[in-house]
């Protein structure tokens, strides 16, 4: 077996639509171009019910956008790998990126990893994952036809997944350590026409409990008089917002104090050759949208980039 370094032109870390996007821009542009990913292709789109702003398809579910994408993918035969990617380094004028699977070397990379759920850090919340706390109530809403849950944030998040499984569950209890809610207007008002919906404002979790078959209650606290409730509930969804997925890239100054990457117009973050798109990012508005639109900025800048080399 050779043991000669093969240096690929561009690889992409990160399959959602960000990294997708870009892969099928390169491919397009003749530039032979690798993905990977620890998960498969889809990112958060996977975890989606229904995407309804996408321009061009008035409604479809986020698996099957996903699907759509990773077959145009496929289709123009980009090699996808799965690997968990820890490290990246610049030596000379290529890059270094290592995974639990390989070494793999890499004129230009672009990184597009997006977020990860922030925990809520209580005590039960790791005890009871999977067995009653879960970050995916599109996923296990079903779980809990007959039974009470809390759904944790006030984001877009947090309810949008609150309206989708209000169909389903028997009651929601919407605990937000807040009184105004960051989630749009439209999903709030939907939200509140639920009838079994109840508000629990100014609070925060305290504690999960459970027993052998899983969650049977939290505990929440009110922040501003300090009285505590606990809530009979079988399932916890906390959606508290995320974390940039970019502990990887610690060689680098790229990142702002929160671990989001800071890109120029061209996506392209202060380490020549070293490009950065989608959720991963510090931007205004994380959208499936926003992510292809950086996505084949970031194709064409990196285009450039390697040809020049
Ligand atoms: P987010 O907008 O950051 O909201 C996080 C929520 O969790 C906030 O309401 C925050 O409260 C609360 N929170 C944070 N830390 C907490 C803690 N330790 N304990 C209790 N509550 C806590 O996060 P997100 O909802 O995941 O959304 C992330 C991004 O994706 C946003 O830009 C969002 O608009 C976008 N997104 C868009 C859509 C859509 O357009 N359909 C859907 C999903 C997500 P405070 O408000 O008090 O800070």
């Amino acid at each position: 077996m050779s043991n000669e370094k093969v240096i690929h032109p561009v690889l992409i870390i990160g399959a959602g639509p960000a990294g997708m996007t870009a892969a099928i821009y390169l491919a397009r542009a003749n530039t032979k171009v690798k993905i990977v990913d620890k998960y498969a292709p889809g990112g958060k789109m996977n975890i989606t019910q229904l995407v309804e702003n996408y321009p061009g398809v008035t409604n479809i579910t986020g698996p099957d956008l996903a699907f759509k994408m990773f077959e145009q993918v496929r289709d123009l035969g980009i090699e996808i790998e799965y690997a968990d990617v820890n490290k990246i380094k610049k030596e000379e004028n290529h890059f270094v990126v290592e995974s639990d699977e390989e070494t793999i070397y890499a004129k230009a990379v672009i990184v597009a990893t997006g977020t990860q759920e922030r925990k809520l850090k209580i005590p039960g919340e790791a005890k009871y994952t999977g067995r009653g706390v879960s970050y995916c109530a599109v996923c296990d809403g079903n779980l809990y036809k007959n039974d009470a849950i809390v759904i944790i944030g006030g984001g877009n998040s947090a309810i949008e997944e609150a309206v989708f499984v209000a169909k389903i569950v028997k009651k929601i209890h919407i605990v937000h350590r807040n009184e105004n809610f960051r989630a749009d207007e439209s999903l709030m008002e939907e939200l509140r026409n639920s009838p079994n919906v109840e508000f629990h404002l100014n609070s925060i979790p305290v504690e999960v409990f459970g027993d052998q078959n899983g969650v049977t209650s939290i505990l929440i606290k009110n922040i501003e008089n300090g009285s505590e409730e606990k809530l009979d509930v079988k399932g916890v969804f906390p959606f508290v917002g995320s974390d940039a997925v970019t502990d990887f890239l610690s060689e680098f100054d790229v990142r702002d104090d929160k671990g989001f990457v800071l890109v120029d117009q061209e996506m392209m973050t202060s380490v020549p050759g070293l490009y950065s798109i989608g959720d991963v990012n510090k931007k205004v508005l994380r959208q499936i949208v926003t992510a292809t639109n950086d996505g084949a900025i970031a194709a064409l800048a990196a285009n450039r980039y390697i040809k020049r080399k």
